[in-house]
């Protein structure tokens, strides 16, 4: 008998599972409590999807109930970036790769939704949109009921993909840990993660808008990439990976310090050289320039620009925090995402204590365990 799968969530994650499910020939019904499915994807990369990565590793994750890895390294290595590569192709949706960093050829994330809706019209999967899913029940034959915003469901199998609790605006608004939670699962503190820093300091507001590439440390880790400054602190590429590790501690109420390279290609001898001569104009941005180089007239210090010391007091929430670490914990669910307390349960994506670096590595979790999820689902 053909098996009855119910899915929560129509985010990457559950558009996958639902797909994977259909082609192995189960009734599979899409729950997404939105108008619309893949209301996150159509944010992601700044409106053009950065999809997944080809520089795949565990070592681009991070999970407090995952420790060794792995369920992690099981699970990418069964859906990896190849196989993703190579799902969507067949689907007709071609990646292009700048840096490690896959992107859809189109440019554009709505080409992603596009054409993962067409997949699910394609294997008759029923997409029930603006229906919330709020109560999951055992029955005592094994089954799930499902209660929704419209009615009460009974179904053999259940994937929650719900996603986090981070920009919610997109749909995602921790329902999956109460879910888990209900059904006695043990949720990881949440907090949020690839977000921007809040910095000490009264002039933020001066140097705010200024875009370079810098390195940036904190707490004995380094990150490189496009900074950008804002009127409260940092933001940008180093700063989301940063932000990793940064929130956790905030979070412990650890005290945050850290410095800024603003050139990190010039060694400190050269910058020297350079600044008995010039002013900082023709290397930096000319707001930044002209900061920096009344700092250094004041103080004759070089670490001013190498070494700009920065003691971060905050972050800018999961409002506007990319993903959420912390979730489901992964010491309770097998290498198939399956629940090691009621078999027929299934978890994916952001949901699960798994959170990736900035570069398409959530998104890729996302696919990953998706797929997992939705092959073994309807196969035991
Ligand atoms: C601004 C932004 C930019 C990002 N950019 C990137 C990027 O470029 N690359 C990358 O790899 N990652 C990126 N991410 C992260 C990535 O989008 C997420 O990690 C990924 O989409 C998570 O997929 P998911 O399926 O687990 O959950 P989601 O995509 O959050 O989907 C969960 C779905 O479940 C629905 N839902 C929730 N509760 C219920 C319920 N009770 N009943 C029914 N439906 C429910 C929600 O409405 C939602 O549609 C970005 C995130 C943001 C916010």
């Amino acid at each position: 008998m053909q098996k009855k799968i119910a899915i929560i969530g129509a985010g990457a994650s559950g558009c996958m599972a639902a797909i994977v499910a259909a082609k192995n020939n189960c009734i599979v019904t899409l729950f997404e409590s939105n108008d619309q499915i893949g209301k996150k994807i159509l944010a992601t990369g700044n409106g053009r999807c950065n999809i997944s990565n080809n520089n795949l590793s565990e070592t681009y994750y991070y999970s407090e109930s995952d420790v060794d890895n792995n369920k992690l390294i099981h699970i990418l290595d069964e859906f990896s970036f190849e196989n993703t590569r190579d799902f969507f192709k067949e689907l007709g949706l071609y990646f292009t790769i700048k840096e490690s960093m896959a992107y859809p050829k189109s440019g554009q994330a709505q080409s992603v939704v596009n054409i993962l809706k067409n997949e699910l019209e394609r294997n008759h999967i029923l997409i029930r949109l603006s229906e919330r899913i709020k109560k999951i029940s055992v029955t005592d034959t094994g089954r799930f009921e499902l209660k929704t915003s419209k009615g009460i469901e009974e179904f053999d199998r259940v994937i929650i993909a719900t996603g986090g609790i981070s920009s919610a605006i997109s749909g995602s608004d921790g329902d999956g840990y109460y879910l888990a939670k209900q059904l006695g699962h043990t949720v990881v503190d949440t907090c949020p993660a690839l977000v921007q820093l809040k910095c000490d300091g009264n002039f933020w507001e001066q140097i705010s808008g200024v875009r370079c590439d810098a390195c940036v440390t904190l707490a004995d880790c380094t990150e490189y990439g496009e900074l950008q400054i804002t009127d409260y602190g940092i933001s940008g590429f180093p700063v989301f990976q940063l932000s990793l590790n940064a929130c956790r501690r905030l979070q412990n109420n650890e005290f945050l310090e850290g410095y800024i390279d603003f050139l990190p290609d010039i060694c400190e001898d050269e910058l020297k050289e350079i600044l008995s001569k010039h002013n900082l104009e023709g290397l930096l941005n000319p707001k930044l320039a002209e900061f920096l180089f009344k700092k250094y007239i004041l103080s004759k210090d070089i670490n001013v620009i190498k070494k700009f010391r920065i003691t971060v007091n905050g972050h800018n929430g999961y409002k506007n925090a990319q993903v959420t670490s912390g979730g489901v914990s992964l010491t309770e669910v097998d290498t198939h995402l399956q629940s090691l307390k009621y078999k027929g349960l299934y978890f994916t994506g952001e949901v699960l204590d798994i959170t990736g670096k900035c570069g398409g590595y959530n998104l890729q979790w996302a696919w990953s365990s998706g797929y997992v999820a939705g092959m073994h689902a309807s196969k035991t």
